[in-house]
């Protein structure tokens, strides 16, 4: 195939028909007015919608394989802090220009991911326009349990998987902040690129967590959304925060700052009944780390103690 422009039919059939897993629920897929997905008796349904826009949430220029992993794996990852088991996806591209190579790159990628967390890509839509992706992700949830940011209880303690700040720390590297061993910037980098969804602590925790949330807008923000929406303080210990070899290594000065600040991360921030702790730490191979308490009522959160200095609000797009 040459790269010159491809039309929308041709994009469609080279590269969407056949992505991802394909012994899933969907009946009908690509092809029709619209997919037909067979409900797993006694589900409920549970989706969420991303968009990832050039410019505004990756850099111009970007490689396509990582804007396809990242797309995926934020989308998925709401579904992974409701407890929800994926089943399949639609995608709707607006491109620029259609060049094949760019096409093949992505989706390579999004193929790769798909089958790695076993979803279908059941339909989509392709316009001409600024570079923009958004992904809508469906999945499964039991009919009686579901991980909600309202469900927190005071006296629970507060719970964080994995490391934090490291994809907020790629992003400085990316802006060519900082100098660093390439090793280090490497994994900093795959955590930005390359979000993992932690679907299967999400599915874990149906059984342990009361509120829970994927932490996409940055730690403090995060944690805010779950206060406000539970009504309760949270207050988190500074000390705690599970920072990477990698984060310590390149930002010694602002990586208590990532950790707390930065978005992208995609771990799930919970909150649960302290003495189920070690049964979860048991049941689960992630690292989980306790990083604070919910306290009483109110909807504030406190960095040991004190009034959050540089409460963040996160990412506002309208602000
Ligand atoms: P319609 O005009 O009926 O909406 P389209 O011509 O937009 O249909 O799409 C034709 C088929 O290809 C549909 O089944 C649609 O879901 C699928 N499709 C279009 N674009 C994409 C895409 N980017 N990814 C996956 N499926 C897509
Ligand atoms: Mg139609």
């Amino acid at each position: 195939m040459t790269d010159s422009e491809m039309s929308e039919f041709r994009i469609i059939q080279s590269f969407f028909y056949d992505l991802g897993a394909s012994e899933g629920d969907a009946e009908l897929t690509l092809g029709d007015d619209a997919a037909i997905v067979k409900v797993p008796k006694g589900a409920r349904l549970c989706c969420s919608i991303d968009t990832v826009v050039e410019g505004v949430h990756f850099l111009p220029g970007t490689d396509p394989r990582h804007i396809a992993t990242r797309a995926l794996g934020s989308a998925l990852s709401d579904l992974a802090a409701m407890g929800a088991q994926p089943s399949h996806f639609t995608l709707a591209l607006t491109l620029p220009e259609s060049k094949s190579q760019w096409l093949r790159a992505f989706a390579s990628s999004l193929h790769e991911m798909a089958c790695k967390y076993a979803v279908q890509l059941v339909g989509g839509d392709t316009t001409r326009g600024p570079l923009t992706v958004t992904i809508q992700v469906h999945g499964w949830l039991p009919r009686d349990k579901a991980l909600q940011r309202d469900a927190a209880r005071s006296g629970d303690v507060l719970v964080v998987s994995g490391h934090l700040g490291d994809a907020g720390a790629a992003l400085r590297c990316l802006k060519g902040e900082i100098e660093g061993p390439q090793h280090h910037r490497d994994v900093l980098l795959r955590r930005f690129y390359s979000p993992e969804p932690r679907l299967a602590l999400g599915r874990l925790l149906l059984d342990y967590a009361n509120a829970c949330i994927d932490i996409s807008d940055g730690l403090l923000a995060d944690a805010g959304h779950i206060a406000k929406a539970s009504s309760l303080n949270v207050n988190i210990n500074a000390s705690r925060l599970p920072l990477s070899p990698a984060l310590q290594h390149m930002f010694p000065e602002d990586g208590l700052d990532l950790a707390m600040n930065a978005g992208d991360d995609y771990e799930l921030l919970f909150t649960m009944a302290e003495s189920k702790l070690e049964a979860l730490q048991r049941a689960s191979d992630l690292p989980l780390s306790v990083i604070g308490r919910v306290g009483c009522a109110g909807q504030s959160v406190t960095v040991d103690g004190a009034e959050a200095s540089r409460m963040s609000k996160g990412y506002q797009h309208f602000d």
